[in-house]
């Protein structure tokens, strides 16, 4: 019997090649540590992007605050920037503690994504930066605007006309589509949301109330990134969001770092060389979490640890790191389905450009049952009165695991965090939530209860 070859090799010399991949290709939780991972300053001088460029994207929002903060009128108390909340959850910590029977040294923290303005995830930076990079490039190009210009004027019905020439096109699970779409229809340009199986009906719905084309496709989120871009090819002014290589997305999602180190000082949370920093970020594709960490590592450098998170069915990013395949490689391969009621991570194939951009930077992986992340999500709810979309609730598993399990152990041992890890902060980013209509957080809430009462 001649064996499928994945990359050259059979399964069962990928298997004997990695202790987990036999974990992973049962969709076992498994946590992952990076054997690449190395000092900061030796890894940077590999990437080609710096903190210049996240410091141009910076100001690139700070340009269109006035517009932002008049369009949305949500944002005026934060004079048009699109910042979250960071906040302590004690009472959550305690419960974890309860449920895993293990103690967590170091303050837990929430930065709530979840809540972001305008598309309530963590894909109003990345996803709304981008769109408004465009904006700004084709403004400019027409002698629309000047970069000292009020940027407020952009909402008249002569800039609305002027974009009504352009289109953008993107693929995506659900959050992508719904920060691109409304950013988009708002500055007035035709908007194409490809659509993979996993995006949630009243995303689809609330994206054609404003006026976005939304394309639904049976296949998963590689499929609709791959007609979007097809269809943007064949139009000179259509542009495509490519959620799979964008710098642009990467760099939106970087920003977020410069004003955590703020928000972390006014809540007198250190983070120096004996005060570490962990990090828990949900992944899909790796744009989000990738663009976060690289912002993370420019800022606080060897202080902070950054840990992705993906859901058991869906595991791209932690084989692409662990491989070194990156993209040449799809959880299909290896007979995983990516199925998961965690859509925002429903990705079976990672970003090549993140993972080999951040792979002496990225600590680990781990991977997390959907169960869980329903038990996590009314845990939550119930302890903190906080409630996120499944996929957001990835990251609180890390913050625990890190201590469960022998790989994070031995983490903490080699990095020598062992004696400083009663003063470390442990942040778990929230990737998604505050939109997800009443009685569909009810269906989540109540599976979680349900399952509390039988797995746990
Ligand atoms: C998109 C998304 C992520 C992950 O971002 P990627 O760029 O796809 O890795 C995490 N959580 C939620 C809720 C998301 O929508």
């Amino acid at each position: 019997m001649s064996e499928k070859l994945i990359q050259g090799k059979t399964i069962y010399e990928w298997k004997k090649e990695y202790s987990l991949m036999n974990k992973i290709i049962s969709t076992e939780e498994v946590l992952w540590t990076n054997s690449r991972y190395g000092k900061f300053e030796d890894a940077i001088k590999k990437i080609s992007l710096s903190e210049e460029d996240v410091k141009d994207a910076e100001e690139r929002l700070k340009r269109f605050a006035p517009y932002i903060a008049k369009v949305f009128p949500e944002t005026e108390k934060t004079n048009g920037i699109i910042e979250s909340p960071i906040v302590k959850i004690p009472n959550m910590q305690r419960k974890i503690e309860e449920i895993y029977n293990k103690e967590m040294l170091g303050q837990l923290l929430l930065k709530c994504d979840s809540h972001l303005a305008i598309s309530g995830s963590i894909k109003a930076r990345g996803g709304i930066y981008e769109v408004l990079k465009h904006a700004e490039d084709l403004a400019i190009e027409n002698n629309m605007i000047a970069l000292e210009d009020d940027y407020s004027i952009i909402d008249s019905d002569k800039f609305r006309e002027f974009f009504s020439k352009y289109s953008i096109a993107v693929g995506s699970t659900g959050n992508l589509g719904l920060s691109i779409g409304i950013m988009s229809a708002q500055l007035g340009f035709k908007v194409y949301v490809h659509m993979s199986a996993d995006a949630k009906q009243w995303k689809k719905d609330l994206l054609r109330s404003k006026g976005v084309t939304v394309i639904e496709y049976q296949s998963d989120y590689s499929k609709a990134v791959e007609e979007g871009r097809k269809q943007a090819q064949s139009d000179l002014n259509m542009y495509f969001i490519d959620d799979e290589n964008s710098t642009n997305l990467f760099l939106g999602y970087a920003v977020a770092a410069y004003r955590l180190k703020k928000q972390l000082e006014e809540i007198n949370v250190v983070v120096d060389q004996e005060h570490p920093l962990f990090v828990y970020l949900p992944c899909g594709v790796g744009g989000g979490p990738g663009g976060v960490t690289f912002g993370l590592k420019l800022v606080f450098k060897d202080n902070v640890h950054c840990f992705f998170a993906e859901p058991t069915h869906s595991p791209c990013m932690v084989i692409g790191l662990m491989t070194g395949m990156h993209d040449k490689v799809s959880v299909q391969d290896f007979g995983i389905d990516n199925i998961t009621d965690a859509d925002g991570l429903a990705v079976g194939r990672p970003s090549g450009f993140v993972g080999k951009t951040l792979e002496n930077l990225i600590s680990g992986s781990y991977t997390v049952k959907d169960e869980q992340l329903y038990v996590l999500l009314s845990v939550l709810s119930d302890s903190e009165d906080i409630q996120l979309e499944p996929s957001a609730l990835a990251g609180i598993h890390g913050s625990i695991q890190l201590f469960k399990d022998d790989a994070g152990q031995r983490y903490i041992e080699n990095n020598n965090l062992k004696d400083k890890m009663k003063n470390a902060s442990h942040i778990v980013w929230a990737t998604g939530g505050s939109m997800v209509p009443k009685d569909v957080m009810e269906v989540y809430y109540k599976k979680g209860k349900e399952l509390s009462s039988t797995s746990l």
